[in-house]
């Protein structure tokens, strides 16, 4: 997150910190005890190893330093642990301040990335390992939207999983602008607003698994007529 680190050493000023030091990952700000993983794990005999705070940081990754710079009344660890939509909001507010203004307005607009495919709920420190399936197809979703070329060929694997209506509403507005870009989007997903705002439906089935694999029905989602997703799309949900 370098404009985040950018951000971290405007306000540090004279301290001598540089922008690694603010990255969990590097030997310059991590806290050595735990590598910046924040975790401790504890072996255990029978069960599967404990994972606990790391003694030294109490799980906040890094070295005592680095934790006493705050911007806003917050250390870096704890704005990598706020929402993303906590963070814009504090950012909107410190947008006028001169510390670190190209920072903040490049945090911005990787924000509103983040939460245009639904990941508002995240922050930033989140582990890859800790997101689901959905959560992990879309940061990359979102990491490409803010630097892929186009025209470029996406496929996803129920990137809806997880997401609320209101969220899901969001993802196929983004979908719908990348294909308006030249981007082809292809997605495995049982979602019917996603499936219904699709230009073009590949139905497979009828059933699941060693039921499934024929072509049942093709075509704009409007003109389906057979099988189980046609009647899905005329109303009701789809079964999963
Ligand atoms: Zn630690």
């Amino acid at each position: 997150m370098p404009a985040l680190q950018r951000l971290f050493v405007a306000v540090a000023g004279d301290s001598g910190l540089s922008k690694q030091a603010f990255s969990f990952s590097s030997p310059a700000g991590r806290c050595e005890t735990c590598k910046g993983t924040g975790r401790s794990e504890v072996a255990m005999d029978v069960l599967a190893d404990l994972v606990v705070p790391c003694p030294a940081c109490s799980g906040a990754r890094y070295r005592p330093e680095v934790l006493a710079v705050r911007w806003q009344g917050h250390t870096v660890a704890d704005v990598l642990a706020m929402s993303v939509v906590a963070l814009g909001e504090l950012l909107g507010k410190a947008e006028g301040a001169s510390e670190g203004k190209s920072a903040v307005g490049k945090l911005l607009g990787g924000i509103d990335t983040m939460v245009r495919v639904g990941l508002g709920h995240l922050g930033l420190g989140r582990r890859r390992s800790d997101m689901s399936g959905g959560e992990s197809q879309r940061l990359t979703l979102a990491a490409s939207l803010l630097d892929a070329p186009t025209p470029t060929l996406y496929l996803f694997d129920e990137p809806a999983t997880g997401l609320h209506e209101h969220d899901l509403a969001r993802l196929v507005a983004v979908f719908q602008g990348m294909a308006k870009r030249g981007d082809l989007v292809i997605a495995a997903e049982h979602r019917t607003s996603l499936v219904r705002a699709a230009d073009w439906v590949i139905d497979l089935g009828p059933g699941g698994g060693p039921s499934g694999g024929r072509l049942v029905a093709m075509g704009p989602p409007a003109e389906l007529r057979d099988g189980v997703t046609a009647a899905s799309l005329r109303g009701g949900a789809l079964p999963e």
